[in-house]
């Protein structure tokens, strides 16, 4: 598939037209950022641990009949994928405590939630992403309603699935965050990617972080912290 001009350049990666108009080569960089955009450094590597472990979750969810963008992987830093317009309403997954919502609800990082929580924050970095329900977004007219409730019930599917494939590395999904698009002929799908920058994973029996958080509280070697992840997802 051949490489053309760059549509977009986001904060860690990069999309590339190609000959066909409905598909897009999505290119991982290495930068990484935290408190949108404000803690920045290039991480050795982090890109190929990214594209490979969002490829493999597509695809695991693809086998589970969840929609998504993804239609391979093409090398170490870069995925094909269906051209999509973005909702820009983002869809958060929490099944513990942790981060904004730690902050925001007065809640200890690490307490179980009863049943899985699902969120939408508006993607718009000026605003640092606000939390939007429902009423938000139809009257800032950010998505359509119907989308944003498929949308949930999609994050909700996904999260079973991926509770249960990082339980049997004895991995903890505490949260995560997913975008999602829509393709020229209109369908839904889920979009951007699936990694360690996105998700909150924890190692069930010490706690130990192996996601951005590691990066974002300076909490030790994100390089590392990326490997030790991979390692434990390639290992059968
Ligand atoms: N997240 C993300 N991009 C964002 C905001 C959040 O990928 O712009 C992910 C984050 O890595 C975590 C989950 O969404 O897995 C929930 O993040 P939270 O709302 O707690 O915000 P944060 O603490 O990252 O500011």
């Amino acid at each position: 598939m051949e490489k053309r001009e760059k549509l977009y350049e986001g904060k860690a990666k990069i999309i590339y037209a190609t000959e066909d108009p409905d598909k897009v080569v999505v290119y991982f960089k290495d930068d990484t950022t935290a408190f949108d955009g404000v803690k920045k450094e290039e991480i050795t590597g982090k890109g190929v641990i990214n594209n490979t472990i969002s490829s493999m979750i597509f695809e695991l969810l693809q086998k589970r009949g969840i929609p998504t963008h993804f239609i391979k992987k093409l090398s170490d830093r870069e995925m094909l994928a269906y051209r999509v317009e973005i909702i820009p309403v983002e869809v958060v997954v929490r099944n513990y405590a942790a981060g904004s919502f730690t902050k925001r609800y007065g809640i200890e990082e690490g307490t179980r939630l009863e049943k899985p929580l699902v969120e939408t924050f508006w993607k718009n970095d000026e605003l640092h992403d606000p939390l939007v329900c429902e009423e938000h977004i139809e009257l800032l007219k950010l998505a359509d309603l119907e989308d944003v409730k498929e949308m949930k019930k999609i994050a909700l599917r996904v999260n079973e699935v991926l509770k249960d494939f990082f339980a049997a590395k004895n991995i903890i999904l505490v949260d995560f965050k997913l975008e999602f698009g829509k393709t020229s002929d209109g369908k839904l799908v889920l979009a951007d990617e699936i990694s360690p920058d996105s998700c909150r994973l924890w190692d069930a029996k010490t706690k130990k972080k192996l996601d951005k958080d590691v990066f974002r509280y300076d909490l030790g070697d994100l390089q590392e912290a990326y490997k030790e992840l991979l390692k434990r997802l390639e290992d059968t």
